[in-house]
């Protein structure tokens, strides 16, 4: 078997590379960072340990979605904790509260209960929960299609609030599909890791290294350099080059692309297809490090929206908070009172565009006064629903799509990759391969985002190089 470079030690990264590994492969991860993990890793505030895009994984249970690649990959044997089976969502309206039961049948029952009026609507709902028709969901608006089915925008708004953090809602291009794969295998059944995010990437690595590759940090790639048609090698920032037979990128399309400019096979569309591809919406994080012994441990997540739908709601130039997901990590959990309490808001580039030159760190006063009014205004929606929220507050952290471009090297510190567009799926999807024989790419931008939808590339991906 041959050498195989991967670059990039986000979750469809270390996936990839210990597939690869697994099958004999000299395994080497290059990663720019000093910490591994991309998007899953967590880092730490004083005592508590922050995660960044971990909150919680659907369809963990026998027979669900996830749970067979998981356990091939040895993640099932993470301590994973099933989240409340009576409201595992709870959401609030202006208009009232609904809490989502975990199991399609159940969860059905719930929405006929909050809805009687619905009832062709809701059944309508129920077979999309289940169909496996993906090139029509691919094809298919997904807002179009809810407002087809159901008269009664409070039950859409229900129906899309927990979606809000997980995806880009967007009227004018999100397809059915991932809204349907966001969304059925969290019904199905919900997980919160207990632990931090960092607990998955480590058992990856561990494994990763058991089975004789090798994980670099600090090596930001910045040339692939192509020899005869194919990629030869992997020059890093540092100087440092690493040959292999296959490489595989987990960076963001566009970066890969910008990785391989001189190629002759890689023709400028390609390029500039990739270039050109709109990246879904960023993300505004706070965590709330809370006093011991004020704030109850919920074992759900808590979505609070304002007055107008979640649908199209980033926070804009405007920095307005229109809705708020609320989740409570276990990993600080002290005699059953949280630690540390997440809020999340889609955040859109616009709001930061202005500072795009400034980096970590090194941020003006005018950054930081915006992170904290929105953080204010995160706060006083949580404490509708939390009563005695604002006084148990011992520290705020947060961050922004600067954040995470300025980590992870995502274009537009984009949460979840490139856009997908029902309208034009062919061009928003993107292949494993690329037009070089041995250069392949994986991760959220490809097909599906999130935990799941990564793990599902990294098999396209797999399969693309091994046939399999
Ligand atoms: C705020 C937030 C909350 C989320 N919550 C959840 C959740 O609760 N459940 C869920 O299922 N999903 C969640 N997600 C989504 C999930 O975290 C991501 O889809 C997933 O982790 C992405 O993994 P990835 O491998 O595609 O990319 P990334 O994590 O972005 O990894 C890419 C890696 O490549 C590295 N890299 C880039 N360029 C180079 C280079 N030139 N050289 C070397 N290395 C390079 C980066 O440093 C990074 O480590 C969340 C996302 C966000 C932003």
């Amino acid at each position: 078997m041959g050498k195989a470079i991967i670059i990039g030690s986000g979750l469809g990264g270390l996936e990839v590379a210990l597939m690869l590994a697994e099958r004999g492969h000299q395994v080497v991860v290059l990663e720019r960072q000093r910490q591994i993990g991309g998007c899953m890793q967590s880092y730490r505030r004083g005592t508590l340990s922050l995660d960044t895009g971990l909150h919680y994984v659907g369809g963990l249970h026998e027979g669900g979605a996830l749970n067979s690649r998981f356990g091939r990959l040895g993640l099932m044997e993470l301590p994973w904790k099933r989240m409340d089976i009576d409201a595992f969502e709870e959401i609030h309206t202006p208009q009232g509260t609904y809490m989502w039961p975990q199991g399609i049948d159940r969860f059905i029952h719930a929405m006929h209960q909050y809805f009687p009026r619905q009832e062709k609507g809701i059944e309508k709902f129920r077979q999309l929960m289940t169909c496996t028709d993906e090139e029509w969901m691919q094809k298919t608006c997904a807002w179009d299609y809810l407002s087809s089915i159901i008269t009664d925008p409070e039950l859409i708004e229900v129906l899309s609030a927990p979606a809000m953090c997980k995806m880009e809602l967007r009227k004018t291009t999100l397809p059915l599909f991932t809204f349907v794969h966001g969304t059925t295998p969290f019904v199905e059944s919900s997980w919160r890791l207990d632990g931090d995010g960092n607990m998955l990437v480590e058992r990856l690595a561990r494994q990763i290294l058991l089975h004789g590759g090798q994980i670099l940090t600090g090596k930001e790639v910045t040339e692939l350099t192509e020899v005869d048609g194919k990629i030869a090698a992997a020059t890093c920032l540092d100087g440092t080059s690493y040959n292999a037979d296959i490489f595989v990128s987990d960076a963001h399309p566009a970066v890969t692309m910008h990785l391989v400019r001189d190629s002759r096979i890689v023709k400028k569309i390609f390029r500039r297809r990739m270039d050109s591809q709109e990246n879904t919406t960023g993300m505004f994080s706070l965590h709330l490090q809370i006093k011991p012994g004020t704030i109850k441990y919920f074992n759900r997540n808590i979505m609070v929206t304002g007055r107008h739908s979640v649908w199209d709601n980033a926070v804009g130039d405007d920095y307005t908070v229109n809705g708020i997901m609320i989740s409570c990590p276990l990993a600080d959990v002290v005699d059953e009172y949280a630690t540390c309490i997440d809020i999340l808001t889609p955040m859109s580039w616009n709001a930061v565009r202005k500072w795009e030159d400034s980096h970590v760190f090194r941020r003006t006063e005018e950054y930081k006064q915006m992170k904290q009014s929105v953080a204010r205004q995160c706060i006083s929606m949580a404490a509708t629903v939390i009563p005695g929220l604002e006084g148990a507050i011992e520290n705020t952290y947060s961050s922004t799509p600067l954040t995470y471009r300025d980590y992870n090297a995502t274009p537009q510190g984009s949460a979840f990759g490139f856009r997908k567009d029902y309208q034009n799926p062919m061009m928003t999807i993107v292949s494993a391969r690329t037009p070089v024989h041995n250069l392949f790419m994986t991760g959220q931008s490809l097909m599906l985002h999130g935990l799941h939808g990564v793990t599902m590339t990294a098999w396209q991906t797999l399969r693309g190089i091994t046939g399999e």
